[in-house]
């Protein structure tokens, strides 16, 4: 929903400021349209109904996994094709995957939205409907700008998003902003006051098997931006999240743990260890025993790592395909 033609069409309806908080507190919490708000005047809702449109997106197809996963394929109005996936964890949390841009501008070797063309950066409202899409399938608690896109790219509506999410249940602090390490967003981001979490694309500790797989790394090298993660914590005190994907016989070996132990500090980054989803780049995900193997190194130097859990693998839900079924589209 465009809050902002929302409030001007308000505005020239001659309607009361309150208006607007009235929607947006409907439509946080889940309505399905504007017919449901039922402290608006019949005839409100009727002239909202044909001046606002109530998402700015429309839903193109939707994949439901066992495990509960849900993945939307959805347009902007001017067509731009974008991703996002609920996944419904046994703990029962509910986590959102938000795409902050329609494809992306930056070539990660392994990544299905890296090798599609870029649109464009997605508005306030675009992410924002993403969210309101779920929410009104279910509560939802959790957030990660992990679709399609650099968040820190196109943080001004990214960060006009994430104000707007604890209305619809999602706290920042249960958001986190993934980015490959555009370090001028780094920096922004530790300077705005949400306690948002920040959450680096690593993948390689050596400068050239980095640049290899995210060539963003000539731009903006590793020490320089594990430097901006260091500023990072020291201003907002919130742990990062090393993000490293396994790619057999790449990147996966425990000599290569025991590098990326060598750079990280662990009081400040935590490692989550993502296990590849093959996307036809021709690279191929580590074996189990090679995850595992790689984990216990960093572990025994001191570093927490987890694996991540992996959901919707049926329906290519998983991070990093989400262009998939755009580009089919
Ligand atoms: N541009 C941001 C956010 C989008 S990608 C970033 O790079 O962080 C979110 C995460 O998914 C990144 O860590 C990315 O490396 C990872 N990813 C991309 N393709 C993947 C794939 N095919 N399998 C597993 N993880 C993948």
């Amino acid at each position: 929903m465009d809050l902002d033609l929302l409030e001007r069409t308000l505005t020239e309806l001659g309607e009361p400021a309150y208006r607007l908080r009235q929607v947006w507190q409907w439509t946080a919490a889940g309505a399905d349209s504007y017919q449901e708000m039922t402290n608006l005047p019949q005839a409100l809702r009727g002239a909202l109904t044909a001046a606002v449109p109530f998402s700015t997106l429309t839903v193109q197809s939707e994949a439901r996994a066992a495990d509960g996963t849900v993945k939307v394929l959805m347009r902007t109005a001017d067509g731009r094709p974008l991703e996002a996936v609920l996944m419904r964890y046994r703990d029962g949390r509910h986590s959102l995957c938000l795409s902050s841009q329609s494809g992306c501008p930056l070539t990660c070797t392994f990544c299905a939205t890296g090798q599609m063309r870029f649109g464009r950066n997605l508005s306030a409202w675009e992410i924002l409907d993403q969210a309101l899409y779920f929410r009104r399938l279910t509560p939802v608690d959790h957030c990660v700008f992990m679709g399609m896109g650099e968040p820190l790219m196109n943080l001004d509506a990214v960060l006009a998003a994430c104000q707007r999410l604890p209305d619809l249940g999602i706290s920042s602090r249960h958001t986190a902003i993934s980015t490959v390490g555009w370090i001028p967003g780094i920096d922004r981001l530790a300077a705005q006051p949400l306690p948002l979490r920040l959450a680096l694309s690593l993948h390689a500790a050596s400068a050239e098997l980095r640049s290899t797989l995210m060539p963003v790394n000539d731009r903006y090298p590793l020490p320089d931006v594990l430097a901006a993660c260091e500023r990072f914590y020291a201003r907002k005190r919130r742990r990062v999240f090393v993000e490293y994907v396994m790619l057999a016989g790449v990147n996966d070996s425990v000599g290569q743990a025991r590098e990326l132990a060598a750079i990280l500090d662990p009081t400040i980054f935590k490692v989550n260890l993502i296990p590849y989803n093959p996307t036809g780049t021709g690279l191929q995900g580590s074996a189990p025993g090679a995850i595992a193997a790689f984990a216990a190194e960093l572990e025994r130097l001191g570093l927490s790592a987890t694996v991540r859990l992996t959901r919707g693998r049926e329906i290519a839900a998983a991070c990093g395909q989400l262009a998939a079924g755009a580009v089919a589209a």
